[in-house]
């Protein structure tokens, strides 16, 4: 085979796969905003006749042998082409190791594991789904021994999360955060309460939707590349760098609710946005990885979005939307209570202080059942222990416990981590940003936009061209250092708790 013929084979399967990948994410979209519930039925039959396409172009030998060929020849291709065959190989190498049948039992226990999880959680009967818990924990086990036989099978897993994360990483990244955070936690719980119950009056939803345009506006983004919509959980999707759907959820008794799920997804949305303009059709658009996607939702939503300099920015606005509501109530108030710290029993409603811990109980949990030192009919007690230990709090129900989550009844373990290392990610990003910009006052001036022209130019370009690892290698200069994320915490609620 020649070497031009290869490479435009591969680009044209490329093309091929993002056309059907577009039209099974806008059909996720409409199933998620607009269709009627009882669409779904005829929905799945579609999206899984178009998986078993995409399925089919990418897992057959004459594929695998194209990709061989690519990788024997690697030194003479371009940049992009070059990374992308490594993203084709890297997301082929479990397929192209597990037994085919072992491979199609595993979809099959998935997919049950799933409609068993929601009803175990509704009745927050755990029993219920304890069995499929066991069988997932031993798919994965097994199928990292498969990938990467010398491996421990949880490196592996956290590693195909987050590239060069692993145990011996990741053990010292969170007893750094415990050390720290367990203590401060316990002494701000001592100091008297932020008072915040201005925040859940009655909102009208049509008046958040206003904020909701205001507060896009206010971040810059181009309504013409990115729409917004209303789901029961925000979440964003992207089809290239023009066409990006962000959603949100309003709730009349939380103002910042929506206020913070607008700016959390539309900082991914402007991460994508940024993409440098040779990627599009590219297999590389997007994000590095979920770390580094996390790092810039939660850099705008927490770093920027729950600064005093935000809140001075925005509040004149907000409080001229709802005077009635926000009657007698001031900007410092605001900036208090949208920061307010409290050890709470839900991983996606926790404030920014104790959020990693609570990925910290799922990490070391996995961490154990992965090597077999948990016994999933454990899992609760385990769960309800370790909340205590670290958050102080008791666990009334497995639905607010270890139930809570969907990962694990999706058949993933690893993906936790990444939530916590992209709030790490943004405090080092921060520190080294403060090198060249004063991020207070442009967000003051409301010149978000050139903080976003920072982030594009040292992180936002790239895509997936570069790894993690080397994203903050350009924009920092220097190795992951959770350091930097530890003190920022602390600075920060020490001062708003006066301790
Ligand atoms: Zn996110």
């Amino acid at each position: 085979m020649e070497i031009t013929e290869a490479v435009k084979k591969f680009k044209d399967q490329i093309k091929l796969l993002h056309a059907y990948e577009h039209a099974m994410g806008v059909m996720y979209y409409d199933i998620e905003t607009a269709a009627p519930k009882n669409a779904i039925a005829g929905f799945s039959d579609t999206l899984a006749a178009f998986s078993e396409i995409t399925y089919n172009i990418s897992v057959n030998e004459e594929n695998f042998k194209l990709l061989d060929f690519l990788t024997e020849h690697a030194g003479e291709l371009d940049e992009i082409t070059r990374r992308e065959v490594e993203e084709a190989q890297r997301g082929l190498k479990l397929l192209r190791n597990i037994p085919v049948d072992e491979f199609v039992e595993y979809q099959r226990v998935q997919s049950e594991a799933s409609s068993v999880w929601h009803d175990a959680k509704v009745n927050s009967d755990y029993a219920l789904f304890e069995p499929y818990l066991k069988k997932l924990v031993d798919f994965n086990v097994r199928f990292a021994k498969y990938a990467a036989p010398d491996m421990d099978p949880y490196d592996y897993w956290l590693n195909e999360f987050e590239e060069g994360f692993t145990q011996d990483v990741l053990d010292k990244y969170f007893a750094g955060i415990k050390a720290a955070l367990v203590p401060l936690i316990h002494r701000i719980g001592e100091k008297e309460q932020i008072e915040n119950g201005f925040l859940h009056k009655n909102y009208p939803v049509w008046k958040q939707r206003e904020l909701s345009d205001y507060l896009m506006e206010v971040m810059g983004i181009d309504r013409a590349d990115c729409a917004i919509g209303e789901t029961e959980h925000p979440f964003t999707t992207g089809f290239n760098k023009h066409d990006l759907r962000i959603t949100t959820h309003y709730y009349e008794n939380a103002l910042e609710s929506s206020m913070y799920s607008v700016i959390h997804e539309g900082g991914h949305a402007t991460y994508e946005m940024g993409n440098s303009d040779e990627l599009i059709g590219s297999s590389l658009a997007g994000g590095a990885s979920c770390g580094m996607h996390e790092s810039q939702s939660r850099f705008y939503e927490n770093i920027i979005g729950r600064s005093r300099a935000f809140i001075e920015l925005v509040f004149p606005k907000i409080k001229e939307m709802f005077p009635d509501e926000l009657k007698g109530v001031s900007s410092e108030d605001f900036y208090c209570a949208v920061n307010r710290a409290e050890p709470s029993l839900i991983r996606t409603e926790a404030d920014e202080l104790t959020y990693s811990l609570h990925v910290l109980v799922r990490y070391e949990i996995e961490k154990k059942l992965m090597h077999g030192e948990l016994d999933t009919k454990d899992v609760p007690s385990e769960w309800n222990r370790l909340y205590k230990e670290y958050l102080g709090v008791d666990v009334p129900c497995d639905r607010e416990g270890c139930l809570q989550d969907s990962h694990w009844s999706g058949g993933s373990f690893g993906y936790f981590p990444s939530y916590s290392l992209g709030s790490a990610y943004g405090a080092q990003i921060l520190h080294a940003m403060k090198k060249e910009l004063d991020p207070d006052r442009l967000v003051r001036e409301g010149k978000i936009s050139v903080i976003t022209d920072w982030l594009r130019e040292h992180i936002h370009k790239y895509g997936r061209i570069k790894k993690p690892a080397e994203l903050l290698d350009i924009a920092c200069g220097e190795e992951f250092d959770p350091g930097y994320y530890v003190k920022y915490l602390t600075d920060k609620f020490s001062e708003l708790y006066g301790l």
